[in-house]
């Protein structure tokens, strides 16, 4: 039937691109209200400390609370924000707010923050991350930053100075999901960082598949060797923790201890982190 109108099958999308158009652009809509609503939230989750089984920190995960569409996940909006810019506002309010919590907590652990490219399309990350500090009070040596392959990607002089600056306040900066991008050793050289991230692919994978084993056990010992620390994220079971555990990495979050929870919950989960989850038969009682 298109073809009899002569403007081909094409015509039969017409109606749901539209719909997608308008789908999109209500959402825009809703999210440049969001944060003046108060619609958006920090969610936490426990970082571990693999030789402790202590929680050393947590990061920050951003939730929309849509008072119709409930809660909107960041791979949702995360996209749309950058496109439109509003990226810049939220990635700012992320951060003071991430300090603010932290601030509070009756523990000195780390607070880890993720951070979008676009945040570094300017030079102002640095003065946001200093005010969030001065105005928290935060110790700097808590904050971590966490930025993705994509930002290096950018092969930028000013990406370059911004990390730099950052680091200069005493931040920490952490590559996130590392392998899953444009993934390039040399961005290893170009920026010392003070942690890799294993993405949580590679985790899922690596009690059963061989190249995701490997691919797991050669960043743990390349961070090792360039002095990095190294996280996995999305550790499930018991049996990927025991097995990164004993390959050295040093830090895990996933389901397995907590997912994220809202930030009313971070003192709870900082006394009751699955302890059965990290101990061996070997661990000497009160030990660590
Ligand atoms: P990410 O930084 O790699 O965060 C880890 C994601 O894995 C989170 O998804 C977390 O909820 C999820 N996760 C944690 N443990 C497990 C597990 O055991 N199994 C599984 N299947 N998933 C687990 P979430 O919260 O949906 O966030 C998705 C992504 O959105 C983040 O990935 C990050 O890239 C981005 N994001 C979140 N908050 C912010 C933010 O404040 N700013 C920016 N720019 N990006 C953010
Ligand atoms: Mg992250
Ligand atoms: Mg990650
Ligand atoms: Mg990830």
């Amino acid at each position: 039937r298109a073809k009899e109108d002569g403007r081909g099958a094409f015509r039969f999308f017409e109606p749901s691109m539209d719909e997608q158009m308008r789908a999109r652009r209500d959402l825009e809509m809703d999210l440049g209200s969001a944060l003046a609503r108060g619609e958006l939230a920090l969610f936490y989750q426990p970082l571990v400390d693999t030789e402790q089984g202590r929680v050393g920190g947590f990061e920050a995960l951003l939730r929309w609370q849509h008072p119709v569409r409930g809660t909107v996940s960041p791979a949702a909006f995360i996209p749309l924000a950058e496109e439109t810019g509003m990226i810049a506002a939220i990635g700012a309010w992320v951060i003071r707010r991430a300090c603010a919590d932290a601030a509070c907590w009756p523990l000195p652990v780390k607070v880890a923050v993720n951070l979008s490219p676009v945040q570094f399309r300017d030079r102002s990350l640095p003065r946001i991350v200093a005010e969030a500090l001065a105005e928290s009070g935060l110790d700097p040596a808590r904050l971590e930053l966490e930025i993705t392959e994509s930002l290096l990607l950018l092969d930028d002089e000013k990406v370059l100075e911004i990390l730099h600056g950052l680091r200069a306040q005493g931040v920490r900066i952490a590559m996130d999901d590392f392998g899953t991008g444009y993934s390039s050793l040399s961005y290893l050289r170009r920026f010392p960082f003070d942690k890799i991230k294993i993405d949580q692919s590679f985790v899922r994978g690596m009690m059963e598949q061989e190249d995701c084993a490997a691919i797991v056990s050669t960043v743990v010992s390349l961070g090792r060797l360039l002095g990095m620390s190294v996280n996995a994220e999305g550790v499930e079971t018991r049996e990927q923790f025991l097995a990164l555990r004993e390959q050295g990495c040093g830090e895990v979050q996933g389901y397995l201890f907590s997912p994220p929870r809202p930030a009313e919950e971070v003192v709870a989960m900082l006394g009751s982190i699955r302890q059965d989850a990290c101990a061996t038969d070997c661990l000497s009682p009160g030990g660590g």
